[in-house]
């Protein structure tokens, strides 16, 4: 029972109809994949934003390990050294506040919409300013919350109280703030709605706009956070800070996890019984976070983000220069998207053939999330690959 077809079978009768894979990978080493023929492949898709670290990093398997036999959950009616030692190093790097930890960026969503409705509560105020083409997640929620009606459609009625600004245009959110609203919420850097990042005028003015008003900013981490972009959080790139914080992929080394970090003026909002989550701060999860914000500060992985990323961005972007279906590199650090005339899927299925993995974001983006020890020589590897995948598509003379 190990052939790609045989797989793909198991996968048609068994499992729930809600993604299309092609291929079945059964290893990982950093940048490398491998398939179950064998055939290595360059893994620029890095689980969609979540081996931080590279796949199967030594220090993050050893800590897995040796949590794995020592206390693998306990649930939250008792204290655990790795939860608490998570929180704390997120209030370090982060917002100074207190952490509510869960297991995946939906949720850690659901939970900063939650804490801002009960912030609100009192003054009457619930109603919270998010983006078109942003993506919180699939909670019914944090889908209300989602600018996308492809993913909202047919689960109608959806939570009531989420009105949808423009991204990058300030305007068009000061036009939505009204007596019930009481926060803004966006990615700083929208991941699955194409790879755009906010200009600094519009977050600066996001910022300026809630002190006014008296709104929370929620600013969604989940696939930016952890050192991808080039900064441990991609709103430090703006000077600014949110109230309220969430991430997930990149936080436990693969393992599912997720973290809403908030400022200290909303440490005491929560309180026992008002949220709740069985395995957040998990004694697993969370053990593995702490060796990959290890590995992260040692090997100097957020510096190396900003570099490569750097480095990528130009090497890609001679491919734009000489091929017309190609219209525009973007993104920060190793969160990078190559916007495409015509379908990003076509573009995905080309680099797969010559070994290398990426993935699409939004119709027409192609996007990269390499591991962020990703080296010079993988880049040249990718930049290589994708060159036979032009040949292929336009002739060698183009
Ligand atoms: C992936 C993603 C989510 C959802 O995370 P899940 O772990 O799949 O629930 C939410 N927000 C952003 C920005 C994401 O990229």
């Amino acid at each position: 029972m190990s052939t790609n077809e045989e797989i793909a079978s198991l996968y048609s009768q068994y499992v729930m109809n809600t993604y299309v894979p092609g291929i079945t990978l059964v290893k990982g080493k950093g940048c490398q994949v491998t398939d179950s023929a064998g055939t290595n492949y360059l893994d620029f898709t890095g689980g969609i934003a979540v081996q931080a670290t590279g796949h199967c990093h030594p220090k993050v398997v050893e800590a897995i390990q040796n949590q794995a036999q020592t206390l693998i959950h306990c649930s939250n009616l008792f204290y655990n050294p790795s939860h608490c030692l998570l929180a704390k190093k997120l209030s370090e790097l982060g917002l100074g506040g207190k952490a509510f930890l869960c297991n995946s960026g939906a949720e850690a969503n659901e939970a900063a919409i939650k804490l801002a409705r009960l912030w609100g509560h009192e003054s009457g105020r619930y109603e919270i300013i998010a983006m078109r083409n942003s993506f919180h997640g699939r909670t019914l929620a944090t889908l209300a919350a989602t600018g996308q009606s492809k993913v909202q459609k047919g689960y109608d009625p959806l939570p009531v109280g989420f009105r949808f600004a423009e991204f990058n245009d300030l305007e068009s959110v000061r036009a939505l703030v009204g007596e019930k609203t009481v926060a803004v919420m966006l990615e700083p850097v929208q991941g699955e709605g194409g790879v755009l990042p906010a200009t600094e005028e519009f977050l600066q003015g996001v910022r300026a706009l809630c002190d006014e008003k008296n709104l929370l900013l929620i600013c969604d981490e989940v696939q930016s956070g952890m050192g991808r972009t080039g900064k441990w959080f991609a709103w430090q790139h703006y000077g600014i800070r949110p109230d309220i914080f969430t991430l997930a992929k990149a936080l436990g080394g693969g393992l599912p996890i997720g973290a809403m970090l908030a400022s200290r003026k909303l440490s005491d909002v929560f309180t026992p019984g008002a949220h709740g989550s069985t395995f957040g701060g998990n004694p697993l999860a969370t053990t593995a976070a702490l060796a990959q914000f290890r590995v992260i500060e040692e090997e100097g992985l957020v510096e190396n983000a900003a570099d490569m990323g750097e480095k990528f961005r130009v090497g890609l972007q001679t491919f734009v220069e000489k091929y017309d279906d190609l219209l525009e590199v973007r993104g920060k650090g190793l969160l990078v998207g190559l916007v495409v005339k015509g379908s990003a899927k076509e573009f995905v299925n080309a680099f797969r053939d010559q070994y290398l993995l990426c993935c699409g974001a939004g119709e027409h983006v192609v996007r990269f999330l390499p591991p962020l020890p990703v080296t010079e020589k993988d880049l040249e590897d990718c930049l290589e690959y994708m060159s036979y995948a032009f040949d292929e598509m336009y002739g060698e003379d183009e």
